[in-house]
């Protein structure tokens, strides 16, 4: 039989990354696990190895250091066995956009966007090559709505997305799987690291459930999942809008409206 691809997944020590790797370990595969808390990777890896026998390795690392985000990038272009990465790690950032600290910001940015493109690529650059491999980018339905002000985490967001529809435009002709999951409020720590009120996290998806629902639609290949909304064919209208523009961006002439009066 042959051998499962093995799977590295960031922000694997809590939350959707945890859960992640309890149900990629399920399924038989190896895992590579990568955040900051060694030692809670470590408990995590002893149970799943116990439970499911699978062989997991701990690699802890600031995704937000560079010399920690290379040990990754090495790890993920040396070793052949890894097929599918979950670029997951992520941070919130509470708070006015006109009151953060422009640190805070930086450091948002440099994980929920420098390490997810860095890790994409080294990744897609070698599953490329073999023609296989898979791409899980953990986004977020935030991406879509500047209306809830949390503007710079927005930001990142909307960049994971568009990020990930336009590596599967380059990359699924090369045989390389890219899915963007895009949960909305999931009851994890992120709320609380961010300094957000919890007291309705018993109010949103359960964090096994947005996960077990991602997978449906990384098993159906899907490039968005998006798993609380309801009408699929709302994001499809979404895409076709779009797209409709597409001839406009084509003009060499400005359009009439911007045309200053003769
Ligand atoms: P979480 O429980 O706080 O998990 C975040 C993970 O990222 C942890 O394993 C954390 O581990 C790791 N991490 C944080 N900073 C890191 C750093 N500098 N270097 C390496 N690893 C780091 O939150 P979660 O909800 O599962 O978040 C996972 C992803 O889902 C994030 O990308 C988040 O934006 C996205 N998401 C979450 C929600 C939601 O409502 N929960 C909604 C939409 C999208 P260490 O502390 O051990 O490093």
């Amino acid at each position: 039989m042959t051998k499962l691809p093995s799977v590295l997944i960031t922000g694997a020590s809590s939350g959707i990354g945890a859960t992640y790797a309890d149900r990629f370990a399920r399924r038989g595969h190896d895992l590579v696990l990568v955040a900051r808390d060694g030692a809670r990777m470590e408990a995590l890896a002893a149970r799943l190895r116990q439970d499911t026998g699978v062989a997991i390795d701990i690699l802890p690392a600031d995704l937000t250091q560079r010399e920690d985000l290379a040990r990754v990038e090495a790890r993920l272009r040396e070793d052949e066995t890894i097929g599918i990465l979950i670029n997951n790690a992520g941070a919130a950032l509470s708070g006015a956009f006109d009151e953060q600290s422009l640190d805070d910001i930086e450091r948002l940015v440099a994980l929920n966007t420098t390490a997810v493109v860095r890790l994409a690529n080294v990744a897609a650059s070698r599953f490329a090559k073999a023609g296989s491999g898979a791409i899980i980018n953990i986004a977020s339905v935030v991406g879509l709505v500047p209306e809830f002000g949390q503007t710079v985490y927005g930001a990142t967001k909307a960049f994971v997305t568009f990020l990930s529809q336009g590596m599967t435009h380059e990359l699924a002709p090369k045989g390389v799987y890219v899915q963007a999951v895009l949960p909305a409020a999931t009851a994890t720590e992120i709320w609380q690291r961010a300094g957000a009120d919890t007291s309705t996290l018993h109010t949103m998806m359960r964090v096994d459930e947005l996960v077990d629902a991602a997978l449906v639609g990384f098993d159906r290949r899907e490039t968005i999942t998006i798993p609380p909304l309801p009408d699929a064919a709302q994001w499809d209208s979404y895409q076709a809008a779009r797209q409709a523009m597409l001839p406009g961006f084509a003009n060499a002439r400005a359009a009439e409206r911007y045309r200053a009066a003769s």
